[in-house]
């Protein structure tokens, strides 16, 4: 009698785009399609977005990477095989990964039920590989499920430049018909505009030059102040002075300037990253009350909730697409400044 061999079906090879060393380019390679661990996923990814903070892998600005990595944390796709004990989640089931790429669940944070403040978050792209490649695994406290009516090249982006402003601004305090300025027409503050706009707030957008007004009303802002030609903090204080302002533009200088533009206990939410100092005294602190607050992504539940409410009202990322073996034209794309306005590979 023949004795039965169990064979482990083999996979074909998958295409990753990756990063070999700090400051290297973009290499596209062959690597064997990996198996989902225990308490992980296996997804096929379909899109990712191409955020800024990919930066951080592609030139090593993150401590403790290991090379080679693939970026990538606006991942959209479909789940393909489960690892042992993963019951919650199905083979098939279209889902998300964003910067929250896992906790640990046991550490002072997390017993706290406080999972985006983990001592030992994991970032997708950084602490693993992600979603620059056409099979990812995710450990399972890192997914968000995707509604069905988000293509995922729309959903990708949304899972860290949308999440991050839409959770920024439903924590902030602003009540509907408050004043809140986005400052940044970008991939960020072109998402910003549209939340904003969509959680009734009279919205005031600030950005450099006249060239994106017409876009800015286009998506809900309510009056537009071009900063170059025209002091904004004084323009917001016109309007009543803002109760908040989401600065999303990564200039320290731009959103020190617009500190004066804060009404009574107004907010400025800093979510544009940049490592030179933010300017303030402590009298235009202490006069009105105002507050500074940085602002990180969320959980995969936020996720959801970001999704789910983008769904429902219709706000979407403006997007260029790229296929995965472009991934390094899609980066200097996103790093020049010029798309409109999120960058997303196809798969
Ligand atoms: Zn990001
Ligand atoms: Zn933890």
């Amino acid at each position: 009698m023949a004795t039965m061999r169990v064979v482990a079906p083999v996979l074909a090879p998958m295409k990753v785009a990756q990063i070999s060393k700090p400051g290297g380019n973009f290499e596209i390679v062959e690597r064997e399609t990996p198996t989902p661990g225990p308490g992980q996923v296996r997804i096929k990814v379909q899109a990712c977005g191409v955020c800024h903070s990919d930066a951080l892998t592609k030139e090593g600005g993150w401590p403790g990477i290991q090379y080679p990595r693939a970026p990538g944390h606006e991942v959209a796709g479909t789940i393909d095989e489960l690892g042992a004990g993963v019951s919650a989640w199905k083979k098939g089931q279209r889902v998300g990964v964003g910067w929250h790429g896992g906790h640990d669940n046991t550490c002072r944070e997390c017993r706290r039920g406080d999972f985006r403040n983990c001592q030992n978050l994991k970032i997708p792209g950084i602490s693993y590989d992600g979603g620059y490649q056409q099979y990812m695994l995710a450990p399972v406290e890192a997914l968000a499920s995707i509604p069905d009516t988000l293509k995922d090249a729309e959903a990708a982006p949304l899972l860290c430049a949308g999440i991050t402003t839409y959770n920024a601004l439903r924590h902030s305090g602003a009540l509907p018909g408050d004043l809140v300025a986005v400052q940044g027409i970008g991939g960020l503050g072109h998402l910003g505009i549209q939340f904003a706009n969509k959680f009734g707030y009279k919205v005031a957008a600030i950005g450099r030059g006249s060239e994106n007004s017409s876009l800015a009303k286009k998506l809900g802002a309510t009056v537009y102040i071009d900063s170059k030609a025209t002091n904004a903090a004084q323009a917001l204080q016109k309007l009543g002075g803002a109760r908040v302002i989401m600065a999303t533009a990564p200039s320290s200088k731009a959103m020190s300037e617009l500190i004066d533009g804060l009404g009574p206990n107004g907010e400025l939410i800093v979510i544009g990253a940049t490592f030179d100092p933010i300017e303030v005294t402590p009298i235009q602190l202490i006069t009105g009350s105002k507050t500074i607050q940085g602002w990180a992504a969320g959980t995969p539940a936020d996720s959801e909730d970001t999704l789910r409410f983008a769904e429902l009202s219709g706000v979407r990322p403006m997007i260029e697409t790229y296929p995965l073996e472009k991934a390094g034209e899609a980066y200097e794309r996103m790093m020049s400044g010029k798309a409109q306005f999120r960058v997303v590979l196809i798969m």
